[in-house]
C-alpha cells in the first residue's frame, strides 16, 4: 500500500451552527477532546495498520478545530504522529474561528507543529456576522491575526463570503479592504449558497431572504479578482488567492488528483482510484470505532469516464490549466475570443476569471468530447 502524502483530519466541534452551514458538525459547549483523540487513534490503527509513513501536508478542518485549544491540538497531533511523521517542510494547517485564537492556544499549536492558520472571518461587518450566527465580531479578526503573528505563526489565510442576499447592504469593497489591511498571505473567497435544512434555507423558504442575483455574484467575484491582483495576490484557483509562494499546498493536492487520507467523521479520502467517505455524524463515527468497525459510509471506484471528467474539472479550476488535443482546441476557440480562456503554447488552456464564472459549461462540453474520442 502506498500511503498518501496528504492527510485531512475532520474535527467536527462548533460552538453553534452558523446560519448557512450544512457541514457535518457536532455542537458542543465543552469539547470532548480525549474522547475524540481516542477515537481518532482507533481509526488510524484500524484503517492504516501497516507501519508508519511520512506526509507533506496535514490539514485540521471542521467544524472548528481551533476549539480543541492548544493542549487539544497537541494531543491530536501526538496521536497522528504515532503513525504519520511530517516531512521537514510539511505544511500543517488548522482552521480557526477568530475568538479561539488566544496567545496560549497559538503557542500550543505552534509547539505542536502547526505553521499555517486559516481563519474563518467571513465579514468585517458586525451586523452581517450576527446575521450569519457567527460566534465572533469584527474586532476579534484583527486580534486573531495579530495574536497569531505575535506567537510565531506568520502564514495566515482569511476566509470571506460574498454574494450575500439582496437587502443586506453589505459593502464587499469595505470587507476586502479590511481583510487586505491585515496583510494575510492567502485569502479564500466563497459565494454564499443557500442550502436546504439550514436556518438560511428556512428563511429563504419563508420568503424572508432573497438570494443575490447572478449579476451580483459575478460583479463581486470580478471586483475581488481586480483588487486582489492589484495587491499582489495570484488568483490561483477559482476561490483562492495567494501571495507568491503562499498557495495552500494541501488544497493544491486535491486539485492535482493525487491521493490523500481522510480521518474523522465525514472525512473523504482518495487513493488514486477509489474515493471513500466516513459516516458524517460524530456519534455514529464514535460508535463504529468503539466496536472496532470501519466508520466507512460509502465509496466509489472512479471509472475511466469519471477520471476524465475529474481531470478536466480540476484542471480548469486552477491556473495550472488543462492540456487540450486537436478537436478540443477548435472547440474552445470561441472561449478564447470572448476573453474567457487563454491558450498557451498552442494547447495549454487556462480560464480567466470571467471564464471561471462559466466553468461548469466548458467542463461538461470538454468531458463529452473527450469521452467520444
Ligand atoms: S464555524 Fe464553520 S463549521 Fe462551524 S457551524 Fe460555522 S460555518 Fe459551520
Amino acid at each position: 500500500m502506498v500511503h498518501p502524502r496528504h492527510v485531512y483530519v475532520h474535527v467536527p466541534f462548533c460552538g453553534r451552527r452558523c446560519a448557512y452551514c450544512d457541514f457535518a458538525i457536532a455542537v458542543r459547549r465543552t469539547v470532548p477532546t480525549q474522547e475524540y483523540a481516542d477515537a481518532l487513534s482507533r481509526e488510524l490503527a484500524l484503517r492504516f495498520p501497516d507501519g508508519e509513513w511520512e506526509a507533506d501536508t496535514l490539514y485540521l478542518g471542521g467544524g472548528t478545530p481551533s476549539r480543541l485549544g492548544g493542549a487539544g491540538v497537541s494531543l491530536v497531533l501526538n496521536v497522528l504522529r504515532r503513525r504519520i511523521s511530517l516531512s521537514a517542510d510539511a505544511e500543517v494547517t488548522i482552521e480557526a474561528n477568530p475568538d479561539d485564537v488566544t496567545p496560549e492556544a497559538v503557542e500550543g499549536w505552534r509547539r505542536a507543529g502547526v505553521n499555517r492558520l486559516s481563519i474563518g472571518s467571513q465579514s468585517f461587518d458586525d451586523r452581517v456576522l450576527s446575521w450569519m450566527h457567527r460566534t465572533h465580531d469584527s474586532a476579534s479578526i484583527e486580534r486573531a491575526v495579530n495574536t497569531a503573528r505575535a506567537e510565531g505563526i506568520e502564514n495566515v489565510s482569511l476566509d470571506l463570503i460574498f454574494a450575500l442576499p439582496e437587502g443586506m447592504e453589505r459593502s464587499w469593497e469595505s470587507d476586502l479592504t479590511q481583510a487586505l489591511a491585515l496583510a494575510p498571505s492567502h485569502l479564500s473567497l466563497y459565494g454564499l449558497t443557500i442550502e436546504p435544512k439550514t436556518p438560511l434555507g428556512r428563511w429563504h423558504d419563508r420568503g424572508e431572504v432573497v438570494s443575490s442575483p447572478d449579476e451580483q455574484y459575478e460583479s463581486e467575484f470580478l471586483f475581488a479578482h481586480e483588487g486582489m491582483s492589484r495587491a499582489g495576490f495570484e488568483h490561483y484557483e477559482v476561490s483562492n488567492f495567494a501571495l507568491p509562494g503562499r498557495q495552500s499546498r494541501h488544497n493544491a493536492a486535491y486539485w492535482s488528483g493525487v491521493s490523500y487520507a481522510g480521518l474523522g467523521p465525514s472525512a473523504h479520502e482518495f487513493d488514486g482510484r477509489c474515493r471513500r467517505w466516513n459516516v458524517p455524524a460524530y456519534a455514529a463515527w464514535l460508535e463504529r470505532l468503539a466496536t472496532g468497525a470501519d466508520p466507512l459510509e460509502g465509496s466509489e471506484h472512479l471509472t475511466a469516464d469519471n477520471r476524465v471528467a475529474e481531470e478536466i474539472y480540476l484542471g480548469l479550476r486552477t491556473t495550472g490549466g488543462l492540456t487540450l488535443t486537436g478537436v478540443e482546441i477548435a472547440r474552445v476557440a470561441g472561449w478564447v475570443e470572448a476573453g474567457w480562456a487563454v491558450l498557451e503554447h498552442e494547447s495549454r488552456l487556462t480560464l480567466t476569471p470571467s471564464g471561471w464564472l462559466r466553468l461548469d459549461a466548458l467542463a461538461a462540453d470538454l468531458t463529452l468530447i473527450r469521452s467520444r474520442y
